[in-house]
């Protein structure tokens, strides 16, 4: 655990106030479970992030960036280092208008939601999957988050990272590794902004095609619950939902951790779920999987933390 009062007293001056000590992370994640971790910081500026990763990484304490924490399995013992929240890292730039492509740079911490209201407002057309996704565009773009055929890295241009000494560079898309729901980053770097392409187009029409994503997704999700969305990756273009569905895994519960009655790619938080009660779940399914059908399921929710 990192009680070291010099080096918390340093963290504290680097981002002006913005820090927490030893904070129980079920307080962020959506899915509303996670120990508390020995430092919580949010930067307020770009300069700021850059200098505490370069003293993170001086002093040799862990850290990992987080955006919303909507994808994320913190578990019970919590994080031994610095989680690095990009949640004050908000800004959204028009950079240029090309033909009908319109370039538009958004900071890490930006909530898609709030590209998607633009785009609306700003009749511009290529972000309406993202309707419903309730993380931030750093943690979109790692995740290379999807849905209904189409995913971030085919709207993204440029991804700005800065890496463990802080400093920060362009990469140009193609100069990127995009995978099924992961970006390969070098080493630890963090995400602090991206620009995507957007394409003019009718308001009426992009409103009405997020409307009906959303219409979609409160029929088939189960949103009245803490979530992580959707636990496994899809493996061969077999919905891992379907998989768990055909296994009887619907509704099996572990403490306060279900399998989601209404689909059975989402584990639901009933109320005190624990971390360790999800993971139980997730390898009772992967086990099933595996020996029932000869599927292995592989993860797509990132766990961290100790138990
Ligand atoms: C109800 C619900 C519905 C969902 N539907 C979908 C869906 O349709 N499609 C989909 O793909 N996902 C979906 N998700 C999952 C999740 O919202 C996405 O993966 C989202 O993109 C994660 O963003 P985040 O900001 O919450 O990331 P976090 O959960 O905070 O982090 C996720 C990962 O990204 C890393 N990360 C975060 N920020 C940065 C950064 N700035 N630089 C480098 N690494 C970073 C973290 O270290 C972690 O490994 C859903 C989740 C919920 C709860």
């Amino acid at each position: 655990m990192i009680k070291d009062k010099e080096i918390r007293d340093e963290i504290k001056k680097i981002a002006s106030g913005q820090v927490i000590f030893d904070e129980p992370m079920y307080l962020h994640t959506s899915m509303g479970v996670g120990g508390k971790t020995d430092i919580l910081v949010s930067p307020g500026t770009v300069e700021e992030l850059q200098h505490i990763t370069a003293y993170l990484a001086g002093c040799n304490i862990p850290f990992l960036p987080v955006g919303n924490c909507t994808n994320l399995i913190v578990k019970d013992g919590g994080y031994r280092g610095a989680i690095i929240s990009l949640k004050n890292l908000g800004k959204i730039e028009q950079e240029k208008i090309q033909g009908e492509n319109v370039y538009i740079c958004a900071e890490a911490g930006t909530p898609l939601s709030r590209l998607i209201d633009l785009s609306i407002r700003e009749s511009l057309s290529g972000m309406e999957f993202c309707a419903g996704i309730p993380g931030s565009v750093g943690g979109g773009i790692k995740m290379n988050a999807g849905a209904y055929g189409r995913e971030l890295k085919d709207i993204v241009k440029e991804v700005s990272l800065i890496n463990s000494d802080g400093i920060m560079k362009d990469i140009p898309r193609d100069d990127l590794q995009f995978e099924y729901r992961n970006l390969d980053l070098p080493g630890k770097s963090i995400i602090v902004s991206a620009t995507f392409c957007l394409l003019k187009g009718s308001e009426e029409k992009i409103q009405e095609e997020v409307l009906e994503i959303l219409r979609t997704r409160r029929k088939k999700h189960p949103l009245s619950y803490r979530t992580a969305g959707s636990v496994f990756k899809n493996p061969c273009n077999m919905p891992a939902g379907k998989i768990i569905e055909e296994l009887g895994l619907k509704g099996f519960q572990v403490g306060d951790a279900q399998i989601s009655k209404i689909h059975g790619n989402f584990i639901v938080n009933l109320g005190k779920a624990k971390a360790m009660d999800i993971l139980t779940l997730v390898d009772t399914v992967q086990k099933m999987a595996l020996k029932e059908k000869g599927i292995s399921l592989e993860p797509e929710i990132k766990i961290i933390g100790e138990d």
